[in-house]
């Protein structure tokens, strides 16, 4: 009897983010990636959210290494967490493991780790597998896919990936490495879906130097660019420009200051020393001559960006004539944030251009087209899309049938699902839980959604407070104080102030005295009086006492 290979996605199946991937044969598991999702909007109070690998924590003597394809965070961000657990050999590139040698550091992460070096064209054998990192072009430099050879077949996992010719640091894709695959017979294709409903070619990152180009000469003040701290590519292309038109550069923000030193200690990003200035010597030199590269393009309040917008950064201030470059994608969820934080600077005199209005961002990742080539390439047997929401993973499958892939061999799944597969076919195994851990400050997983949706409620009502002091007899000593916040300003509503203190009065001279159960009928009065008078729900809490 032949054993089956796993393939079972722990993360970024069904979502943007947080992408995790489990090979698993007999007694053998490999992790690719472990990365986290940045929390949408609505979820208060949540600062990140890591796959669920509580499939990992039975298994922990089995896995024998994590794989990792590249530095950005939704592909290195959960690793702190996750060798908590897992005392295993990391494998990466070497911008990529100075990155994460930044990134655990950061997070104090105090066993030593071992991190070993790979670099594209190896190979090596990590138990029954074999394993080739393959070069792919994205928007970091030193991306990898891997070609895994495993006992039942060749898998081959992209990565985030795009075809790009001309590339920043001038390392186009292998080609050949995908062909020779496909030479040797692929047994299942793993590829990256982010862009699956975007048609036609995604345009090379360099590209969007013209566009700096033209900016940087038209802008009179200071030109301000806000990116990811991971976009590698982007940075050098600010630098580039920023040198050619005789500006000095300041780099703000934690995460851009250290991904900066890193990327330039182990050189992938070359920056002159004399170029490089700070925030206070910006201040100094006319506006023309100044370029900062910020965090914050996402809208988050607490960046650079963010700071900027509402006035509150210490040693920077917008001014008048300053060009503000959000050079980034919105992440789904965000775009409302970031319109905020655009009026807000157009408000404070700046001039801010975005992808909407100016050439300012390419997309990291694969367009219809590219991929419609590394199917040919790899002409996989059995195809799985991955790195994506279920309608891109779909989008995805779609065009890997119309490519010729029978739609039999083809497996769109969510996280969680685990797909069984052997030379012949494929097939759905039982599910295991696949969804998230909200990490909150440094809590990990101690809230649940249940939590999440007291603080939706304390967000949107507020809450409401009721103090009751009553007698040995079970009677009302006092009128019972009230205390709100977030709700209404009770000053001015006198009327249901009154009416509240009414309910309390009520409810404790009906349900005397009752202990604890006489407070939870105060707090069901009174929830039921407020939302009659009010339509809202505030937390309503009552002391009795
Ligand atoms: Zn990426
Ligand atoms: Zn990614």
């Amino acid at each position: 009897m032949s054993l089956n290979l796993r393939i079972i996605p722990l993360g970024g199946c069904g979502e943007i983010g947080k992408n995790m991937m489990v090979l698993e044969y007999d007694d053998q598991i490999i992790i690719i990636d472990a990365g986290i999702m940045f929390p949408e909007n609505d979820m208060l109070g949540i600062d990140l959210i890591i796959p669920d690998y509580n499939y990992l924590i039975d298994r922990a003597d089995q896995v024998k290494a994590i794989l990792i394809t590249h530095g950005h965070e939704d592909h290195i961000g959960a690793l702190g967490h996750l060798l908590q657990i897992l005392d295993v050999p990391v494998y990466a590139t070497r911008l990529t493991t100075g990155l994460i040698r930044g990134k655990l550091r950061a997070a104090k992460l105090v066993r030593e780790i071992d991190l070993r070096t790979i670099a594209a064209g190896d190979i090596f054998h990590v138990g029954d597998f074999t394993i080739e990192p393959f070069h792919v072009s994205h928007s970091i430099p030193d991306g990898v896919g891997y070609g895994i050879t495993t006992p039942v077949g060749l898998i081959v996992h992209t990565g985030d990936y795009k075809f790009d010719h001309t590339p920043v640091d001038g390392w186009p894709p292998d080609f050949a490495k995908l062909a020779e695959f496909s030479q040797r017979g692929v047994l299942c294709l793993l590829a990256d879906s982010t862009n699956a409903d975007r048609p036609g070619w995604t345009p090379s990152e360099t590209v969007i130097t013209a566009a700096f180009d033209s900016l940087f000469q038209e802008a009179q003040g200071r030109v301000i660019v806000a990116t990811f701290a991971s976009l590698i590519s982007r940075i050098q292309q600010v630098t580039d420009t920023a040198a050619k038109h005789g500006r000095k550069l300041a780099i703000t923000g934690r995460s851009m200051k250290t991904n900066v030193r890193i990327a330039r200690e182990l050189g992938y990003l070359k920056i002159p020393d004399a170029m490089l200035i700070d925030i206070n010597q910006a201040n100094q030199l006319p506006p023309h001559k100044v370029a900062i590269l910020a965090t914050g393009s996402q809208g988050e309040p607490s960046a650079v960006i963010g700071r900027l917008a509402q006035g509150r950064h210490n040693s920077l201030k917008i001014q008048q004539g300053d060009t503000v470059v959000l050079s980034a994608h919105p992440i789904p969820g965000n775009e409302e944030m970031i319109y905020r934080i655009i009026n807000r600077l157009l408000q404070r005199g700046a001039e801010v251009l975005h992808e909407d209005v100016a050439n300012v961002h390419v997309s990291g990742h694969a367009s219809r087209e590219e991929m419609k080539l590394l199917i040919n390439l790899v002409k996989p047997k059995f195809f799985v899309p991955i790195h994506g929401e279920l309608r891109h993973l779909k989008a995805h499958g779609q065009l890997a049938q119309e490519m010729g892939i029978p739609e039999a061999n083809i497996s769109v799944v969510e996280n969680g699902a685990q797909l069984l597969l052997d030379q012949q076919s494929m097939s759905l195994g039982p599910r295991i839980p696949g969804g998230y851990i909200f990490v909150d400050g440094s809590g990990v997983g101690d809230v649940g959604p249940a939590v999440l949706r007291d603080r939706e409620r304390l967000a949107d009502s507020g809450f409401f407070i009721a103090i009751a002091e009553v007698d040995g007899h079970g009677r009302l000593k006092s009128k019972p104080e009230l205390l709100s916040r977030g709700f209404v300003y009770l000053e001015e509503s006198t009327d249901l102030m009154a009416g509240a203190q009414e309910t309390v009065a009520n409810a404790i001279k009906i349900n005397g005295q009752q202990g604890k159960k006489l407070r939870k009928q105060v707090e069901s009065a009174l929830a039921k009086y407020l939302y009659k008078e009010t339509g809202r729900r505030p937390m309503v809490h009552a002391v009795i006492r």
